[in-house]
Parts: C-alpha cells; sequence; structure tokens
C-alpha cells in the first residue's frame, strides 16, 4: 500500500480521530497514487497513524476512514454502515417516522457518502472520488443489510467538481417510484428524488417541523423559501389560521400545494411564486409566525461575506416590518457561518432596525445527522426561535 507522510507536529489532530488531513500538511507521499486510492497515512518518522483516500485534486487530500491498524476492507465498511442503522433504528429521538438519514458522511464517519432513506427507498449522495471507488461494494452492503425498495444516486454535489468528477444521476437498483410517500409524525409528504432539490426532502428539518407545529395554533404563518412546503403543511396541521408558502420554484410550490391536500389541513392556504428578498421589500407581513429558511447562502468560505450581507437583510425586512409579538423561526444551513455568527448578524440587523426581540429557542440539526465530537465541522445547521417586541 502507497504511503503519504506528514509533516513534523501534523500527527496530533490524526492522533485525536480528525478525519482531514490538508494537502499543505503533508511532507512527502510515494508516487502514482491515483485519485481516490486508499493510503496508508504516517507521521514523520514512519509511524502508521491511519487509513484514508487521497485526492491530489481537493485541498482536504486525504479523508480517513480508520484509525490505527484497522484495514479498511469490505467487512470493515460493513461494521461502519451497520453502526450507522443502529444509531438511527434504535434512537428514541427517532420515532413515528419511515424516513431518515441513514448515512451522514463524517458524522458516520464514512466521509464523502450520504445515504437518505425515504420508506425504504434509499438515495444515495457520492461526493468524493474515495467514494467512488469503493461505491460498488457500499451498493452491495446496503442492499444485503437493508433489503430496501429501490436504490437512486443524486451525485450532484458541489464539491464533486473539486474532485474532478462530474454530477451523476441515476437509478442504482430497483424502482424508485416519480413520487414517494413518507411519513413523519402523522403528516404525509410527497418526495419527488428524481427531481427534487438535493435528495429530494428536507429530512434535517424534522425536529423544527415538529417545533412550528407546537407554535403554530391561531397563528398567521408565513414560510419563506418553503420547497414543498414542510413547515406549512405542520404549521396548519398545529391549527394555523392561514399559511402563505414562498419560493421561487414552482415546482416546489406545486407539491407544496399536494401536500397540504393530502394532509387534509384545513386551513387558509397561499402559494406565492417570488424571490424572498424582493417579496420582503415589497410591503408589510402581517404574518405572526415567520420561518425563514434559505438555501446555504456561504456555500464556500470565499463567500462568507455576501452570505452575511444576505443573512443581514433578510433579518433587517423581518425586524422593520413583522408585527409586536411574532415569533420568527430562522435558519443558516451554511457549513461556514456558526452560531455565534449567525446570531450576531441577526442582532446587527434588528439594531441597525432599532427592533428589540429576544432568543427564546437555538437549535441544531436532528439525530441522524449528527456531529461527530472529532469533526466539530459537520455540524451545519444552526435556528434561533425570536420573538420580536
Ligand atoms: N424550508 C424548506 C427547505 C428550503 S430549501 C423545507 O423545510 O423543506 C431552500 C428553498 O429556497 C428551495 O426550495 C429554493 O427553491 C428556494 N430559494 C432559493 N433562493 C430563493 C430566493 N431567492 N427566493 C425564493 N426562494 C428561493
Amino acid at each position: 500500500m502507497k504511503k503519504i507522510y506528514l509533516k513534523q507536529n501534523k500527527e496530533k489532530p490524526v492522533i485525536r480521530r480528525h478525519p482531514w488531513i490538508f494537502s499543505g500538511a503533508i511532507q512527502k507521499k510515494d508516487r502514482d497514487i491515483a485519485p481516490g486510492e486508499i493510503v496508508s497515512v504516517c507521521g514523520i518518522n514512519g509511524m502508521h497513524l491511519g487509513y484514508g483516500y487521497y485526492n491530489a485534486k481537493t485541498p482536504i487530500a486525504v479523508r480517513l476512514l480508520s484509525f490505527g491498524n484497522q484495514k479498511v476492507d469490505a467487512d470493515y465498511l460493513r461494521g461502519l454502515i451497520h453502526a450507522a442503522v443502529e444509531k438511527r433504528t434504535g434512537s428514541l429521538l427517532l420515532q413515528n417516522t419511515d424516513s431518515c438519514r441513514l448515512i451522514f458522511s463524517e458524522g458516520d464517519y464514512l466521509p464523502g457518502l450520504i445515504v437518505d432513506s425515504y420508506a425504504r427507498h434509499l438515495v444515495m449522495q457520492s461526493v468524493t472520488r474515495g467514494i467512488e471507488r469503493m461505491k460498488n461494494t457500499l451498493v452491495t452492503i446496503l442492499i444485503d443489510l437493508l433489503r430496501p425498495e429501490s436504490i437512486y444516486e443524486r451525485s450532484e454535489h458541489e464539491g464533486r467538481a473539486l474532485e474532478g468528477m462530474k454530477p451523476v444521476q441515476k437509478q442504482i437498483y430497483g424502482t424508485t417510484p416519480a413520487e414517494i410517500v413518507m411519513h413523519e409524525n402523522d403528516m404525509s409528504f410527497l418526495v419527488n428524488v428524481r427531481e427534487g432539490q438535493k435528495t429530494g426532502f428536507y429530512l434535517d428539518q424534522r425536529d423544527n417541523r415538529q417545533l412550528v407545529r407546537r407554535l403554530a395554533r391561531d397563528a398567521d404563518v408565513l414560510n419563506l423559501f418553503s420547497y414543498t412546503g414542510g413547515f406549512s403543511v405542520a404549521a396548519a396541521l398545529g391549527g394555523a389560521r392561514k399559511t402563505v408558502s414562498v419560493d421561487a420554484s414552482s415546482d416546489a410550490l406545486e407539491m407544496a400545494r399536494k401536500n397540504m391536500d393530502r394532509n387534509h389541513a384545513k386551513t387558509s392556504a397561499g402559494f406565492i411564486k417570488a424571490d424572498v428578498f424582493e417579496f420582503l421589500r415589497s410591503g408589510r407581513i402581517d404574518s405572526n409566525l415567520v420561518i425563514i429558511d434559505p438555501p446555504a447562502l456561504a456555500k464556500t468560505r470565499a463567500s462568507i461575506q455576501s452570505a452575511c450581507r444576505g443573512y443581514k437583510d433578510l433579518h433587517l425586512q423581518i425586524a422593520a416590518t413583522c408585527p409586536k409579538n411574532s415569533l420568527i423561526l430562522t435558519c443558516s444551513c451554511s457549513r461556514f457561518i456558526n452560531m455565534d455568527l449567525f446570531q450576531m448578524l441577526i442582532f446587527e440587523a434588528f439594531a441597525d432596525a432599532g427592533r428589540g426581540a429576544s432568543i427564546i429557542g437555538k437549535y441544531y440539526q436532528p439525530c441522524d445527522h449528527p456531529t461527530s465530537i472529532f469533526c466539530p465541522e459537520t455540524e451545519y445547521l444552526k435556528t434561533i426561535l425570536l420573538r420580536l417586541d
């Protein structure tokens, strides 16, 4: 097996099980390592520290799959997948749903692999060359362990370009229906795995949907960046008087309408196709429960500044227009913006608008998107619940 050697003093994070090695930490390496090939990672003195896959093209040159002498073979991968599945099936935090994220990349010690399960139909995302090389083995293990109805691949992550790979979308196993019906806490949602965004549905908002349901009684709800209406359905079933879903995608809004109908929501429901930033500038808001869940405004480190302006702009409009005592559930799924920075941007917006508000809750991603204790970068979804003065 080929080897890479770390620079002096760069072993410590590996010994402490951080799975990333940046290219700048590498002192020397064997020749002709293929993209995605598994290598032995060694200290400068030649001591083996762990196994991971290498790609010369990416800033993270190695992603470690095992530490110490544990070989990365099919049995080991099977053990990792089994452990990830057990964590979900055995979790008391994950009851009353037939759908969840089964494998969350570094959060489940499988960097570069995401697998979502929607009512026994799996959707797989391979983000790295390393995972790409192991894909057949991984698929065989998933079929053997889970006996799914189908597996569909949606490998379109922006990270693939960096890895030197094209986007891929295809049926891998069985037949995935055009629309899957999934169930979550007495709600049901249609998921279009082929044409929907990401893998089709935002499983990571499950706990926040329940929160909205608890807060929605008699509320006038504005669901900004609604996608297929997850929060609108939750609000309606929680007793909202009215919901308005706003999104730039007419396909998403069409699905939101179907989702409202299939849940027999009696609430009056509006659907507005608009750019949220323009929508907010166009007039007063009379809703008293507002959900703000934009796409990741900072997709890269380089876009942090413009993303900050975006988050601030959204909250300025909210601070300037929402009625007294409104509740605002606001989310950021940008990996590069942490909770403290997110709170700071909200603070700046309210300070500029001269509006008072209190933070009455702070939340993170749900248990099927686990944050690895060894890799805090796996934390990405931040939510703040505000009450306006
Ligand atoms: N809240 C949703 C997920 C939101 S994903 C849920 O719980 O399911 C982000 C959504 O924002 C996508 O549906 C996308 O179409 C929409 N979007 C992105 N930019 C937008 C913009 N500027 N104005 C309106 N919608 C936008």
